[in-house]
């Protein structure tokens, strides 16, 4: 009795359009019924999106697998004298969009890579030139926060210029990596440097204040409590209430197979039920200040991705082809094309939209 009362007082705060407190959020994570928080979920993004429900056909570049940062949770990265380190060249990366941009229509490029001391700012805008110039109908959704940090400090350059000078060579959008749990305690176990979610935040507001728009995600699933999460998502929260930069928010499980957090015992991957509380609150407390929620199916697979639309996502993420960070913990994930999202989506009796990387529709099926 107590119980449904208290979700009847969320479910009214939601309907008035107030921000829910970090307790209120801790309640639907530890006591809230799966069922309430979906049909609760799904009701915010009926209004929203209807039975529509977004993708991109995107290519997924992962250019170095160097990285000098080496998060505990992260299977992908190696050392430079690693037998199977690689860097790809300007030409290299070009040669690989040509497989697939005319093939199958790619509109959006995800290219991030690890933090790799050996590359200067000139490689990156080097490369997004000839992006656009071979490519022009490409959005590039390009380099994570820890890359953007590291690539200012070795230009000697703020990050405000680095932003301009990047977004003048061809980069459109930013995307959410690097979010996982903003908490530096949390980081700073996961091998991250404890400033890091401040550095994202910041990154993301300069980023914001210069009309470059970016997506938020979270990792769940590994060490975090529901509080962190529940900060996690009001600090995003505040900033899209400001300026309103940020295009969508995917939460996605973290990958134990062959990570260091996995040897230090969190060696399980979270379940479906997990998956399907992430986006339902998600969707709950993002209600219509964000208005896209990405089911992250390159972590939970073709069957979860259909049910996260169930519990309150709008977006199925992209198409995929050769990605490396997700395979590297051993998972294999296999390439998706675009007619078995159609057909994925189709079968929810929903209506499969083709959107490019600013989410504007193309194309309806
Ligand atoms: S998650 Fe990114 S920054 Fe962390 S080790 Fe992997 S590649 Fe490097």
């Amino acid at each position: 009795m107590i119980s449904y009362s208290y979700m009847d007082s969320v479910e009214n705060k939601i309907k008035n359009g107030e921000t829910l407190d970090e307790n209120e959020i801790v309640y639907l994570y530890d006591s809230a019924s799966l069922r309430d928080l979906g049909r609760l979920a799904r009701s915010i993004t009926d209004e929203i999106s209807g039975n529509r429900v977004s993708f991109v056909s995107n290519l997924i570049l992962n250019y170095t697998n160097i990285c000098n940062v080496r998060c505990h949770f992260c299977a992908f990265y190696r050392k430079q004298t690693d037998s199977d380190a690689y860097t790809l060249s300007v030409d290299g990366v070009v040669d690989e969009i040509k497989k697939y941009y005319e093939p199958y229509g790619i509109k959006q490029l995800l290219i991030q890579g690890g933090v790799n001391s050996f590359l200067d700012l000139s490689y990156y805008t080097e490369l997004f030139q000839r992006i656009k110039k071979e490519f022009p109908r490409l959005g590039i959704h390009g380099l994570s926060t820890s890359e953007l940090h590291f690539i200012s400090l070795k230009a000697h350059i703020p990050v405000k210029d680095l932003l301009i000078k990047l977004r003048e060579s061809g980069l459109e959008t930013i995307p959410g990596a690097g979010g996982e749990i903003l908490d530096g305690s949390v980081r700073k176990r996961m091998g991250r440097p404890e400033e890091s979610g401040r550095q994202w935040l910041e990154i993301m507001e300069e980023a914001h204040k210069l009309g470059i728009h970016t997506s938020a995600t979270m990792m769940f699933g590994h060490l975090e409590t529901s509080m962190d999460k529940a900060h996690h998502m009001l600090s995003i929260l505040e900033l899209q209430k400001k300026y309103h930069g940020f295009l969508s928010f995917t939460p996605w499980n973290f990958e134990p197979g062959n990570t260091e957090l996995a040897k230090e015992g969190y060696k399980y991957r979270s379940g479906g039920v997990s998956v399907l509380k992430n986006i339902a609150i998600a969707r709950i407390v993002f209600n219509k200040d964000l208005p896209v929620i990405q089911s992250s199916w390159l972590t939970n697979g073709m069957q979860m991705a259909q049910m996260a639309i169930l519990f309150g996502a709008n977006d199925w993420g992209g198409t995929i082809y050769d990605e490396k960070v997700i395979p590297a913990t051993g998972k294999q994930v296999g390439n998706l094309r675009k007619d078995y999202i159609i057909n994925s989506i189709k079968q929810l009796n929903m209506i499969p939209v083709e959107r490019d990387n600013m989410y504007r529709a193309i194309k309806t099926y």
